[in-house]
């Protein structure tokens, strides 16, 4: 038997304890001894045991001073005196004026952006600036415009959730009744014309809901974006906080972002930067693919609760599906009064080959393909597993049982090989 590895820290205010767990199929259980301490903004039960497993790189952060204990293998473990925390905390401060102000004039309460490169902890700012907010009584909305991550649904698409409650410690936010959007590849570069379409659109429909939700339009909107930020990444992001008519830009870590979008952005718009912590941790392009496939499981499979997704053949005549995105024609050859561009947001159709093994499937609320697809949201995603040509047959992996809902499946580029 192995000995399980027991390690105590006496953390003082203001400080954090920095782990990681590296080996496969290792777990690490976190357990507060004494006083108070919070994880990205969500606090810790006092000796309640937390798990964490492989990959997970996490930051135990206390105001008043803490004890805490881990039991298991971690690859790296310290204490961490110097964090950006306080200004952190500032910003919410200043955004929780800013919702006080909105509650008492009936207006709009902030809607931030966080951007910066890869690798700067966007997304653990994010979770942080929500779980403040909602541990103050607040109903923020959370949007997710990493393609690459899929945060709030699997990666290839964008997202909105009302956070209710602060993210669970070991799975994030509750990912009830959450509004998602088809894009199919893990970064915008891919059909940048498809990406700002949706954003456009996600900003309308998060607009139209804050006008019927007066406590959510006053508790403001949190942006999560790529940390693509040059060249088109800039536009992209540009675009993003037009569609959204962003009031607050928080910068990470990076002068020259900065500096371009305190030049480019209207005057109401505040523009902030911020420090990234020293705890981040650089991910390879390995590492970010098999969190994108950890995130696949997770939909099919469940985190810590676990779910029995369902397998099943269908016909491929009983199966339409789609792709967003014709090949691009030079102009010359393009039908009068049609854009090249036009062409990248077109819908056509697929015919089931070899080549949608492994594929995963956007299950779209629109009945049919002239049922604007694009503006439609997504009722969930199927996976391919196998593609049987002689039988003209392919088998689904859904958490649905059958039959499929008769509606336009959206080709995704990403992947998913289920060997669970
Ligand atoms: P990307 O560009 O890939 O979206 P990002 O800028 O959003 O990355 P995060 O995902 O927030 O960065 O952080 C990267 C990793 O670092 C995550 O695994 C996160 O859990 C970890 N991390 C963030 N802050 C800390 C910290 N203070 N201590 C330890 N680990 C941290």
């Amino acid at each position: 038997m192995t000995e399980v590895q027991l390690q105590e820290f006496k953390l003082e205010p203001d400080s954090e304890l920095r782990f990681e767990v590296e080996s496969k199929n290792e777990k690490v259980v976190l357990e507060v001894k004494s006083g108070y301490a919070e994880l990205f903004g969500t606090e810790l039960v006092k000796a309640k045991p937390y798990e964490f497993h492989t990959g997970a790189k996490v930051a135990v952060f206390t105001w008043h001073g803490c004890t805490v204990e881990l039991r298991g293998k971690t690859e790296v473990s310290y204490v961490a005196k110097e964090t950006p925390m306080v200004v952190y905390l500032n910003v919410h401060a200043a955004l929780e004026q800013q919702r006080v102000a909105a509650e008492q004039e009936s207006t709009r309460g902030p809607v931030t952006m966080v951007v910066g490169p890869g690798d700067v902890g966007k997304s653990t700012l994010t979770r942080i600036l929500l779980n403040y907010a909602v541990r103050m009584g607040r109903r923020p909305i959370y949007v997710d415009l990493d393609v690459g991550q899929g945060h709030i649904s699997v990666p290839g698409t964008i997202g909105a959730l009302l956070v209710e409650r602060p993210a669970s410690i070991e799975e994030g936010f509750s990912q009830q009744a959450p509004l998602v959007y088809h894009f199919g590849h893990s970064s915008p570069g891919e059909n940048l014309e498809l990406y700002n379409t949706i954003v456009g659109r996600l900003a309308e429909v998060i607009a139209e809901r804050c006008e019927n939700n007066k406590k959510a339009s006053t508790s403001g909107v949190i942006i999560n974006t790529c940390g693509w930020i040059k060249g088109d990444g800039y536009k992209v992001l540009s675009h993003a906080a037009q569609a959204f008519e962003v009031d607050v830009i928080l910068v990470l870590d990076n002068e020259r972002l900065y500096n371009e979008l305190k030049r480019d952005m209207p005057k109401f718009v505040k523009v902030v930067y911020l420090p990234k912590s020293g705890g981040v941790v650089e991910r390879s392009s390995t590492q970010r693919a098999e969190a994108r496939d950890a995130r696949i499981r997770e939909y099919f499979y469940g985190k810590r609760t676990p779910y029995y997704p369902h397998s099943f053949d269908v016909k491929f005549n009983d199966l339409k599906i789609y792709k967003v995105g014709a090949p691009s024609l030079p102009a010359s050859c393009m039908p009068l009064g049609m854009r090249a561009a036009d062409a990248l947001t077109k819908v056509v159709q697929v015919s089931p080959s070899g080549a949608l093994q492994h594929r995963v499937l956007a299950v779209s609320f629109a009945a049919g393909p002239h049922d604007d697809v694009l503006h439609s949201n997504l009722a969930g995603f199927v996976c391919v597993t196998a593609v049987d040509m002689d039988r003209q047959m392919l088998t689904i992996l859904s958490p649905q049982p059958r039959p499929l809902p008769n509606t336009v499946l959206l080709l995704s580029e990403l992947q998913y090989m289920d060997n669970h």
